[in-house]
């Protein structure tokens, strides 16, 4: 079976980022990425520093070639068990290949699941939106609904009232709305409607057109933006015993300021750990967990040399 020093479990821009950072470390590095990275459907990405407004495939392809060029290995599959432990090695596994690790650096990202209301899922990741620093600025000036789905809605219509005058938050989860959000979003004119949205009108291209209310009113909007709930890919981290974390966007793996999770060997990076994190972020954190995992081995191979002294 063949061994590797680290073995990084997802291939978007944390994982990449942590594979240069060890194979520039003449570590061996392999990268398994099935290649679902959470923002393929946006055709562009932004805020990110001298790359704004990229594709988001083109922009991993040049980390893949960076990567190559530095001698990391890749394999396009999905890895479906994840076992062993720090003192014996770990075992990463596909239905059909097995590889061996030092170390495991997990980048597989995180899950958006968005409300059933048909037409959202269409126009997800062109005019139906999350986060107004990736999309908040091609929207500004627009007629934009807010969902109000759950409690970081008004935190979103707040931000997006930064960006256009005419937003409208659609107040489709009642529960979710406290009577202090309320008075806030009254405060900076941001119109409340109390309906629920039954579908949504969307063309060919995504581009959002109207909200159909259940109040039987039609509202016209060339934006949504919608609070998804978001989940880290950690049913490998699982498998080893370790446990998620929660915080009002969803659920996450627990990290310290260089990666580490509470499994002895096992790193983790990017949306997997941090749910809020843009690319830069988790770039950044890809990079860390890769210094990391090198000066652990660093560590761990000059104690080594030490005790046979
Ligand atoms: C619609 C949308 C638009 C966005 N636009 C922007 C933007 O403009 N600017 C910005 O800065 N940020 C943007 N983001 C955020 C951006 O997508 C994330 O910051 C970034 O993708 C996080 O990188 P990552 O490497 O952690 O995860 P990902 O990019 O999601 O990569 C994870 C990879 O791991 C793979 N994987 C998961 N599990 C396994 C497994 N078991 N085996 C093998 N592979 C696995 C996945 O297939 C995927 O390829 C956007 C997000 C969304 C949802």
């Amino acid at each position: 079976m063949e061994k590797y020093d680290a073995i990084i479990i997802g291939g978007g821009n944390a994982g990449l980022a942590g594979a240069i950072a060890l194979a520039r470390s003449r570590r061996k590095v392999l990268v398994v990425d099935e290649g679902n990275p959470r923002n393929a459907v946006s055709a562009h990405a932004h805020n990110v520093l001298g790359h704004e407004g990229i594709s988001p495939h083109e922009l991993l392809e040049l980390g893949r070639k960076e990567a190559r060029d530095y001698g990391v290995e890749f394999a396009s599959t999905r890895i479906q068990s994840l076992g062993g432990s720090f003192e014996e090695g770990f075992a990463v596994s596909t239905e059909s290949s097995q590889w061996q690790a030092a170390r495991i650096l997990l980048a597989t990202g995180l899950t958006d699941t968005l409300p059933e209301i048909p037409g959202l899922r269409k126009a997800w990741g062109t005019s139906a939106l999350h986060c107004p620093y990736c999309h908040g600025w091609e929207v500004r000036d627009q007629r934009i609904a807010i969902l109000g789905v759950s409690e970081m809605s008004t935190h979103q219509a707040l931000l997006f009232g930064q960006l256009s005058g005419t937003v409208t938050y659609v107040n489709h989860a009642p529960q979710s709305l406290t009577s202090e959000n309320r008075a806030l979003l009254a405060a900076v004119e941001i119109e409340i409607v109390d309906a629920q949205v039954t579908d949504i009108a969307v063309s060919d291209e995504g581009q959002v057109q109207s909200l159909a209310l259940d109040n039987g009113s039609t509202l016209d909007a060339q934006a949504v933006v919608v609070a998804s709930q978001m989940k880290a890919n950690a049913s490998l981290f699982l498998q080893l015993g370790g446990h998620l974390s929660q915080n009002p966007m969803g659920e996450f793996i627990s990290v310290n300021e260089m990666g580490a999770t509470s499994v002895p060997g096992v790193y983790a990076a990017g949306n997997a750990s941090n749910l809020g994190a843009m690319i830069g972020l988790a770039t950044a954190a890809g990079t860390m967990a890769g210094a990391a995992i090198n000066a652990d081995l660093v560590m761990e191979s000059a104690k080594k040399k030490l005790a046979k002294k």
